[in-house]
C-alpha cells in the first residue's frame, strides 16, 4: 500500500520542484508554465 502523501509545508510546484524552471535535456533551461518561474504552487 503507497500513500503519497506528498503535502509539503511551503508550497513548491510539484512540476519544477520550487525550482521555477527545468534543466532542458538538450540543453538550458526553460520557465516552468506551471509557476511562471516562481517556482511556487498556483492553487
Ligand atoms: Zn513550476
Amino acid at each position: 500500500m503507497k500513500m503519497k502523501m506528498i503535502e509539503s509545508k511551503v508550497k513548491k510546484c510539484d512540476y519544477c520542484s520550487g525550482k521555477g524552471y527545468f534543466q532542458l535535456v538538450l540543453g538550458g533551461s526553460e520557465t516552468c508554465p506551471c509557476c511562471g518561474g516562481t517556482g511556487k504552487k498556483n492553487l
